[in-house]
C-alpha cells in the first residue's frame, strides 16, 4: 500500500509557510500584530488540513479486494468481516476552517448493519 504521508512535501509546505510569511511582512512593514496572527494562521490552517488528510488516509484500509480472506476489515462491534461498498468521500470541516476531502473505502457488516470506515 502506498505511503499517503510524504516527509518530503511536508517539510516543503513548512518552508513555504516560513518564506511565505517572511515574504509577506516585508510586505506589509506596518501589519498589525492581529493581521500578522491571521495571516499566519491561514497559511498554518491550510497545512495543517492537508497533513490532517494524509494522516487519515494513511489510516484507511487499502483495497479491499486484494485483501487475503481473514485480513478483511471486520466490524468493531460483532467482528464480522465487512461487506465493501466501495469507496465514498467525506468532506469535513478542520478547526481552522479548512475543508478536508477524504476518500476511503467504506463497509457494512452483514450481520449488525453497522456501517463504517474501517479504522485501519
Ligand atoms: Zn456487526
Amino acid at each position: 500500500m502506498r505511503d499517503p504521508i510524504n516527509e518530503a512535501l511536508w517539510q516543503q509546505m513548512t518552508q513555504d509557510v516560513m518564506t511565505g510569511m517572511r515574504e509577506w511582512r516585508l510586505q506589509h512593514p506596518k501589519a498589525t500584530l492581529r493581521e500578522m496572527e491571521q495571516e499566519l494562521d491561514t497559511r498554518l490552517n491550510r497545512m495543517r488540513a492537508r497533513m490532517l488528510e494524509d494522516m487519515a488516509l494513511a489510516s484507511a484500509t487499502s483495497d479491499w479486494a486484494d485483501c487475503p480472506t481473514g485480513e478483511q476489515p471486520t466490524c468493531t462491534d460483532c467482528g464480522q468481516p465487512l461487506q465493501s461498498r466501495g469507496a465514498e468521500t467525506r468532506t469535513l470541516q478542520t478547526q481552522g476552517g479548512q475543508e478536508l476531502h477524504l476518500t476511503r473505502q467504506y463497509g457494512t457488516c452483514p450481520a449488525c448493519g453497522a456501517g463504517l470506515f474501517p479504522p485501519r
